[in-house]
């Protein structure tokens, strides 16, 4: 049981930052944290601090489990893309009067060599490809593809880790199912041997899954990206600063 001046943390996970902030939580004194995974994961790295899996039940559901559990502070680390998690986070602290904090990545910004054309959402980004038939390389995740049946006159090459399912409705797709990371050259060659003239994807930030901008950048080759949605909150992005606020001395 934590003791008053101990601090209960949910941590929503299923991101690196995640993971790195529960390896830098465990055994901090003044802490009592809990990390919260979504369930998608088949064999999850297990953290090593206590955790629990699976959804919430909506906002309802967080709101209990926050009065529950007596959550004190709420720290956001989901994917810059997991929109419903995020959104409910921030009604339910809303609503039991939790602290909320985000804790994720930068987007990424275009440098020089660049030829970016930043959008919102899928369906502006399947619009954004235009009129003329290409050969796109499409790597927004397996939920964001259908959005993509609006623009059929393309040709994709769908990258993913596991299926669209269903499977989306495209007269001229092919589906490369892998897993990141990448390296540079890899997705040189993919870019390459697939003729790709443009590549769509999402802002997620990150080291992870950068080269592809790289290598579109190396290419000359147009880059449609969607924005992260925007996020609610005190937002942090460095480790070191969002522990200091974690600790900084009651008002
Ligand atoms: P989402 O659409 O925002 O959330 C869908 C539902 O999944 C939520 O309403 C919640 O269910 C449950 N959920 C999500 N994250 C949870 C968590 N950390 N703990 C408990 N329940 C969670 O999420 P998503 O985009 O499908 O992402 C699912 C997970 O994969 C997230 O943890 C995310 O960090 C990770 N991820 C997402 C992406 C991406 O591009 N979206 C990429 C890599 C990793 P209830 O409403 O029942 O609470």
């Amino acid at each position: 049981m934590s003791s008053p001046t101990t601090l209960r943390v949910l941590i929503l996970g299923g991101s690196s930052e995640a993971s790195h902030l529960a390896r830098a939580v465990a055994g901090l004194p003044g802490i009592d944290p809990v990390l919260s995974l979504a369930g998608r994961t088949r064999n999850p790295e297990l953290p090593p601090i206590p955790h629990r899996i699976g959804g919430f039940g909506g906002v309802p559901g967080l709101a209990a489990y926050l009065r529950a559990e007596r959550i004190d502070l709420l720290v956001d680390a989901t994917h810059p893309f997991a929109e419903r998690m995020s959104a409910n986070a921030v009604a339910a602290c809303d609503e039991t009067g939790v602290g909320l904090a985000v804790f994720t990545r930068p987007p990424w910004r275009a440098g020089q060599g660049d030829r970016w054309t930043e959008v919102d959402g899928a369906e502006a980004a399947a619009r954004a490809i235009g009129g003329a038939p290409r050969r796109v390389f499409l790597t927004v995740g397996r939920q964001q593809v259908a959005a993509f049946e609006a623009a059929p006159h393309h040709h994709y090459l769908i990258r993913a880790i596991d299926p669209p399912d269903p499977a989306p409705n495209l007269p001229h797709a092919e589906l490369l199912l892998s897993r990141g990371p990448f390296a540079l050259e890899d997705e040189v060659r993919v870019m390459r041997r697939h003729g790709i003239e443009m590549l769509v994807s999402k802002n997620s930030g990150g080291d992870a899954a950068r080269a592809k901008l790289d290598a579109a950048r190396a290419l000359g080759i147009p880059v449609i990206l969607m924005r992260a949605p925007a996020r609610e909150g005190a937002v942090f992005h460095d480790l070191d600063t969002l522990l200091a606020w974690i600790h900084r001395p009651a008002p």
